[in-house]
C-alpha cells in the first residue's frame, strides 16, 4: 500500500487530531516540524502540492531586509538577521552567504525621501544615494556585531566599481557591497521539514492534494482532490497557514475574514552567459526610477531577475504577464546597459503571491513584511480555535513557527520540549562546512559506496548529508545517467518519486528539484522522467503521456 493510502487509513481510523494545519508552504511545514518535535500530533494538508505557493516563487534571499530599516522596522530586521544566521548554521547544505552590490547614483540622492519614510510619512520610495544606503548598512552590521557570520559592508569608489563590474551603468558615484544569504533549494528544504517532522513524531501525518471543503457536525471535511473522496477530521486547534489564500481558506470553513492584501511578484530565469559574467558571482540590488527594489543574481549557470509587485485578490489567478516581462528586461537595461538580454534568453518564469497583511495603504513597497497571528475563537459550528498565520518572509519562518507553537501549546496543555534555533534541518545534519571537512566527507562516502568523488560532490550539494543513504544503496543500474539530463540518474529520480509524496510529474521537476527552475524541463527530459516516475508509481502509458502534457503546461514560458 502506498504511503498516501496508509496515511488516509490512519486519518480515518482516528478522525481526531491535535492540530490540523492547512497549507504546506514554508510556514505550514515549519510549524508542522515545530509542533511535531514537541510531541504534538498534527495533520498537514495542502490543496495542491507541498510548497506550490509563494515559498517556491520567492527571490530566494535569506536576508535581514535592508530597506525595512527605512520604515523603522528594526525588530523585523533584527529578527530576520538572527534567522538568516540560524539558516546559515542549520541548513548549510542549501543556504550560503551572498555578496550583494548596490550601484549608487549619487551621494545624497533620496536622503529627504528616506527621512520622510523614516518619520512615518507615506511617500513613494525612489533611488537612494550613498548616504542613506551607508546609514542602513552601518546599522545592518551593528545588529549582527555579536553574531557575525558574513563580512562587513564596503563602499567602493566609482573607478574601482567599474573595474570590478565593467558592464554596470557608468553614471554612478560608487557602489556599496554587503553580505546577506541565499537559498539554492527552497523547495527541498520544505520537503525536508516534513520529513523531519514525521521522523520526530510518527503520529504526525501530511497529505498533499487535499483541501478543506466545509464543516460538518464540528468536524472539518477534507477532500482528496485526486480522487474526490472526502473524510472528516476533528482538530483541537486549526491553523490556517495558506499564505495568500488565508481569507479564501477561511471562507471554505464558513469564516469571513479580511486579513490579507497580497501582491504578486514575478521573476525571469535567463540563459545569458554575458550577463552571468557581468555579475561577477554577486547579486546586484538596484532601484529603477519607480523606486522599487529589483535584484539580479547568478543561479548555477543561469541568471535570475525580479521582481514585480502588483496587487492581486485571487492567488490562483497569479501569472507573469507580458507587461511584467517588459518591465524586468527594461529595468535591467538601466543597470547593465551594455549587456544584451532578450526575450529569447528566457528559459523559465515564475510568479507567486506575497502573503501581505491587508489594509496597509497604497504604496505596496511600504507594506510591512512582518508577520502576525490572528486568532478566531471557537463557536458552535467550529468548536476549535483557528490560528491564522498572516504575512512573513521566507527568512523568518522558524521564528514564526516558534511563536505560533508557543501560542498553541498552552491550549493543548503540552509543554515545549525543545527549541529549534540550533537544530539542523534535513541534509544539513552533520554537514561538512569547511573545505577540509567536505573533502574528507566526499572521500569517505566515495570509498564506502564505490561511486566517484565528482558524483558524491554533486549529491552532497543536492541533498546535503542525506546523500550518503542514497549513495550507499545505489547500484550500477540506479546510477544510470539520464540520456536527456546526464546530471541526474534514474535511481535518484526513482527515490524521489517513491519517498517524497510525488503525485504528478511536475512535482518532481518544480518542487523536488530545480530542473524546471534552470529551464531544463524540456519535452525530452519530461518524457524520460515520466518513464522512471511512472514505473515507481505504477502509472499506465496514457497517464505518463498526460503527466508530460500537464508538466509542459506548468513550465511553459509565456
Ligand atoms: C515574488 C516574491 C519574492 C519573495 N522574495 C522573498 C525573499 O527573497 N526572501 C524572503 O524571505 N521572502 C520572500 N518572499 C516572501 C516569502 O516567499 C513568503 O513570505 C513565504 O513563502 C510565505 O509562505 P507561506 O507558507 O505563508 O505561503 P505559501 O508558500 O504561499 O504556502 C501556502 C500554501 O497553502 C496552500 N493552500 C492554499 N489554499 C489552501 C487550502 N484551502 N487548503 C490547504 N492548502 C491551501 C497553497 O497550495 C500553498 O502551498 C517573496 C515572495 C514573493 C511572492
Amino acid at each position: 500500500m502506498s504511503r498516501r493510502e496508509e496515511t488516509f487509513r490512519a486519518v480515518r481510523a482516528k478522525a481526531e487530531v491535535s492540530v490540523l494545519i492547512l497549507g504546506g508552504g514554508i510556514n505550514g511545514t515549519g510549524l508542522f516540524r515545530e509542533l511535531s518535535l514537541q510531541g504534538v500530533d498534527c495533520l498537514l494538508v495542502d490543496k495542491s502540492d507541498f510548497v506550490a505557493g509563494a515559498s517556491s516563487k520567492s527571490s530566494r534571499m535569506i536576508h535581514g531586509g535592508l530597506r525595512y530599516l527605512e520604515s523603522r522596522e528594526f525588530r523585523l530586521v533584527k529578527e530576520s538577521l538572527f534567522e538568516r544566521n540560524r539558516l546559515l548554521e542549520d541548513a548549510p547544505h542549501y543556504v550560503a552567504p551572498l555578496r550583494t552590490t548596490i550601484p549608487l547614483p549619487s551621494r545624497l540622492g533620496g536622503l529627504l525621501r528616506s527621512m520622510l519614510i523614516f518619520m512615518g510619512i507615506k511617500v513613494r520610495p525612489g533611488e537612494r544615494g550613498l548616504l542613506p544606503v551607508k546609514a542602513g548598512l552601518w546599522f545592518y552590521d551593528f545588529i549582527t556585531r555579536k553574531d557575525r557570520r558574513t563580512p562587513r559592508h564596503v563602499i567602493t569608489p566609482k573607478a574601482e566599481s567599474l573595474a570590478q563590474l565593467p558592464g554596470l551603468r557608468r553614471d554612478i558615484c560608487a557602489t556599496a557591497t554587503y553580505w546577506d544569504a541565499w537559498i539554492t533549494q527552497a523547495e527541498r528544504l520544505c520537503i525536508e521539514l516534513i520529513r523531519d517532522a514525521r521522523d520526530a513524531n510518527p503520529n504526525s501525518l501530511a497529505l498533499n492534494y487535499v483541501r478543506p471543503t466545509g464543516i460538518e457536525a464540528g468536524a472539518v471535511v477534507l477532500t482528496d482532490t485526486l480522487t474526490d473522496r472526502t473524510f472528516a477530521v476533528r482538530p483541537k486547534v486549526l491553523v490556517n497557514a495558506t499564505g495568500g489564500w488565508v481569507d479564501i481558506a477561511n471562507a471554505s470553513l464558513g469564516l469571513e475574514t479580511h486579513f490579507m492584501g497580497g501582491t504578486k511578484g514575478s521573476h525571469l530565469v535567463v540563459d545569458c552567459p554575458p550577463l552571468h559574467k557581468a555579475l561577477d558571482g554577486r547579486m546586484v540590488y538596484y532601484q529603477p526610477a519607480d523606486g522599487r527594489v529589483c535584484i539580479v543574481f547568478p543561479f548555477m549557470d543561469r541568471v535570475v531577475m525580479g521582481s514585480t509587485d502588483i496587487r492581486i485578490d485571487d492567488p490562483d489567478q497569479a501569472r507573469c504577464e507580458e507587461g511584467e516581462i517588459d518591465y524586468m528586461l527594461t529595468t535591467l537595461r538601466g543597470v547593465f546597459p551594455e549587456v544584451a538580454v532578450s526575450r529569447e534568453d528566457i528559459v523559465y518564469v515564475f510568479c507567486g503571491v506575497r502573503p501581505l497583511p491587508g489594509g496597509q495603504g497604497k504604496v505596496l513597497a511600504n507594506v510591512s513584511r512582518g508577520h502576525s497571528l490572528k486568532v478566531v475563537d471557537a463557536d458552535a459550528d467550529r468548536p476549535f480555535q483557528t490560528f491564522c498565520m498572516v504575512g512573513g518572509k521566507w527568512t523568518t519562518f522558524r521564528a514564526f513557527a516558534e511563536q505560533t507553537a508557543d501560542a498553541i501549546l498552552p491550549q493543548l496543555g503540552s509543554p515545549r520540549r525543545c527549541g529549534t534555533a540550533h537544530l539542523a534541518i534535513g541534509g544539513g545534519k552533520g554537514f561538512p562546512t569547511t573545505a577540509e571537512a567536505r573533502e574528507a566527507w566526499i572521500s569517505r562516502v566515495a570509498d564506502a559506496s564505490g561511486l566517484g568523488r565528482g558524483r558524491i560532490a554533486a549529491l552532497l550539494a543536492r541533498y546535503g548529508t542525506a546523500a550518503e543513504a542514497y549513495a550507499m544503496g545505489a547500484d550500477a543500474e540506479a546510477e544510470r545517467p539520464l540520456e536527456s539530463l546526464p546530471d541526474y540518474t534514474a535511481g535518484e529520480i526513482a527515490r524521489i518519486a517513491a519517498e517524497e509524496d510525488v503525485e504528478h510529474l511536475a512535482d518532481v521537476v518544480c518542487r523536488r528539484s530545480i530542473i524546471a527552475l534552470l529551464g531544463r524541463a524540456t519535452g525530452d527530459v519530461l518524457a524520460e522522467l515520466a518513464e522512471i516516475v511512472g514505473a515507481a508509481l505504477g502509472w499506465p502509458p496514457e497517464r505518463k503521456a498526460a503527466e508530460v502534457r500537464r508538466a509542459l503546461d506548468e513550465v511553459r514560458v509565456p
